[in-house]
């Protein structure tokens, strides 16, 4: 195993050091320990765990506990790094890539696993110290310092990281105002009246929730220390730190000229490959298909990070292995509330291949999105006809033949191991014309609800059924 000189010739490239990154390298070698190979990152330091950077920035975790690899982990892997040098532009068809200190270096194979960043708002003032996404190491640190000297935050987002923040910084003694544009906290996963149960957990920690509102203008001092920010409704929020949550976008910036559709990530097949040969990606910068879908989608998780950086190395490798596709899947809890999300929680509501169920009761509190892909339509896009037992056999049957193709659940995520295991393994069920036989179903008030998810099906107003019933469901 050897590497090659800087400014030289490599086997393998992998631009990223991160989740996809590191997963591609171990891969890779457990088929290839001869190649010579080289890690390229914008960051210097080795790769750390991203997911952990909100109980770092609370002080519930050390710097040492976030790093998942160490420096001799690349020695070992026979690996050169470069770190800290971000690659600025890219030549697939030459099979070249320039970094930014102008060393260019060739390659045989090359993945990108370059990740993605913080999309910031064109707000006046935003620019400047106090103001971060919370997406890098560097930011973590930034907040940290920042926020040992504030009293108050004020959060731009309404999404997971955004509430992993909020409830972080709000741990730490800080006043937090949380500002989202749309009219409820994860208006894609709840239903309002259930985002409103989460709303309320938060307004008990103290947090202040402003929603249909944006930051229009942010307020500095005359040594340029953020001192507020000024809301679409005219209310001056006082803060000393800003943490903006609007979104990513893929750092692809040095594919720009690269000829690749790159602006939404590098649309990969099922082997992680992209066209011209020789390049692959992997994790937040990749579109590579969904498991339901099996459309190039953008599913920016840890998992499917590892698991695409993990297909791709074997790719690179020479193996050929098949990628079984994306999920968009969150396991999370929030002010002591459990919160699981995976698959396709929100199908088109002209869509007619799906049938969604939904079960909320504020009292205990429960809300369910169970999602099914039904009769022919289980059939189509990822999905083989019949699961994996039934040899795309569709009975004629009173009761449609479905698959599970995603879930909301909060409050209750006893049977989400069941339910995912059932996605996941593509099992045709056969879903019962009564609701009251749906797994995990319990009492609930029927909402009505205009649009959103899809049909909501039929209401609940039965037993309630629990993990235990799932074994009922027949396996086709
Ligand atoms: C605060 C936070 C909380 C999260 N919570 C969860 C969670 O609960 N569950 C979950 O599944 N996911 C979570 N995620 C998302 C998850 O961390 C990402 O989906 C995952 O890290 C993506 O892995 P990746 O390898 O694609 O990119 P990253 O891990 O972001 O790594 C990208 C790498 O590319 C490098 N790079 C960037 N630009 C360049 C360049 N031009 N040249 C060279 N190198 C470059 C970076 O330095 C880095 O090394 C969270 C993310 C954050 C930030």
């Amino acid at each position: 195993m050897k590497g090659a000189p800087q400014g030289g010739s490599y086997d393998y490239i992998i631009v990223g050091n991160g989740a996809a990154g590191t997963s591609a390298l171990r891969s890779l070698r457990s088929v290839d320990q001869a190649g010579s190979a080289a890690v390229v990152s914008a960051e210097p330091w080795p790769a750390y765990n991203r997911v952990s950077l909100a109980v770092y920035v609370a002080g519930e975790k050390t710097r040492e506990e976030l790093f998942t690899t160490n420096r001799s982990f690349y020695e070992d892997m026979g690996a050169d790094t470069l770190l800290g040098r971000p690659a600025v532009h890219w030549d697939p068809r030459e099979r070249l890539i320039t970094l930014d200190d102008g060393v260019v270096l060739r390659y045989g194979k090359i993945l990108v696993a370059s990740g993605a960043s913080p999309v910031f708002p064109a707000v006046p003032g935003l620019d400047g110290e106090g103001v971060a996404g919370l997406r890098c190491l560097a930011d973590a640190d930034a907040l940290k310092e920042w926020t040992r000297r504030s009293e108050r935050a004020v959060i731009l987002g309404g999404g997971l990281v955004s509430l992993q923040t909020a409830e972080a910084l709000s741990g730490m003694g800080l006043g937090v105002d949380l500002v989202v544009s749309s009219p409820n906290l994860l208006s894609r996963l709840l239903l309002p009246q259930a985002a409103e149960v989460l709303e309320g957990r938060f307004r008990d920690l103290g947090l202040r929730i402003h929603t249909g509102r944006d930051a229009v203008e942010f307020h500095r001092g005359a040594d340029g220390t953020l001192t507020g920010v000024t809301l679409s409704d005219g209310s001056l929020l006082p803060c000393q730190v800003a943490v903006v949550g609007k979104g990513t976008t893929p750092n692809l910036s040095f594919a720009l000229e690269s000829g690749l559709p790159a602006d939404c990530g590098i649309v990969v097949n099922d082997r992680l490959a992209a066209e011209p040969g020789g390049a692959f990606a992997a994790g937040d910068a990749a579109m590579a298909p969904d498991f339901v879908t099996g459309v190039p989608s953008a599913n920016a998780t840890w998992l499917n990070a590892v698991e695409q950086g993990k297909t791709a190395g074997l790719n690179m490798a020479g193996a050929d292995v098949r990628y079984l596709g994306g999920v968009g899947a969150n396991f999370d809890e929030f002010c002591g509330l459990p919160l699981t999300s995976f698959g396709l929680t929100a199908p088109r509501e002209k869509d007619p291949g799906y049938r969604v169920y939904e079960f909320f009761d504020p009292k205990i509190p429960v809300y369910r999105r169970l999602v099914f892909q039904i009769g022919d339509g289980a059939g189509q896009g990822c999905l083989p006809a019949g699961g994996v037992a039934g040899g795309g056999r569709h009975a004629a049957s009173s009761t449609p033949v479905a698959r599970v193709a995603g879930a909301v659940l909060l409050g209750e995520v006893g049977d989400a191991g069941v339910l995912y295991q059932f996605f996941r393994g593509r099992h045709s069920v056969d879903l019962p014309n009564d609701p009251a036989d749906l797994p995990g179903a319990r009492r609930g008030a029927r909402v009505e609800r205009d649009s959103g998810a899809g049909d909501p099906g039929p209401w609940l107003a039965g037993r309630r059924l629990g993990p235990h019933d799932l074994p009922a469901w027949r396996f086709r």
